[in-house]
């Protein structure tokens, strides 16, 4: 089969585009990336009643408080929902397919869209063990996915 044999959309790019990045406008969102590129994954844990959260906001969707730190994460978890990409939906992807997209719900309670690498998608079962990895993409930018934990 040659490529014209093959619909457009399917075809593996010649040169592939860089991965788009993310460009988070807000502060909370930034920082959550920066502290990404150290190689470690936080996330907001309240001043007041010591709730995890995830994504980065301003107040506790629990009880209210402004007051909050950055405690570091277990990079622990398991998996909690997934589906496997087959048809790259932009073009830096391609070569990538097919990959998991998976939700992980980390043992402080929260989750987290994210990417699960280095598993046979025919493997994978709910509350299997994960734990966190880097991906390094485009100019050395540190993306947080998940791998299957030893023992999985
Ligand atoms: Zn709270």
């Amino acid at each position: 089969m040659n490529d014209d044999d093959i619909a457009p959309k399917l075809r593996t790019p010649a040169v592939s585009p860089p991965k788009p990045l993310p460009h988070p406008q807000d502060p909370v969102e930034q920082e959550f990336w920066q502290r990404c590129q150290g190689g470690t994954l936080h996330f907001q844990r309240c001043g007041e009643c010591r709730t995890w959260r995830h994504l980065p906001r301003y107040m506790c969707a629990r009880c209210g408080s402004p007051s909050f730190a950055w405690e570091p994460s277990s990079g622990r978890g398991r998996l909690f929902s997934w589906t496997v990409t087959h048809q790259a939906l932009h073009p830096a992807f391609a070569a990538d397919v097919p990959y998991v997209a998976a939700v992980v719900e980390l043992d402080e309670g929260v989750r987290m869209a994210t990417r699960l690498t280095g598993a046979d998608p025919a493997t994978l079962a709910l509350d299997m063990p994960v734990a966190l990895a880097f991906e390094t993409i485009g100019d050395g930018f540190r993306l947080p996915v998940f791998t299957p934990a030893a023992g999985a």
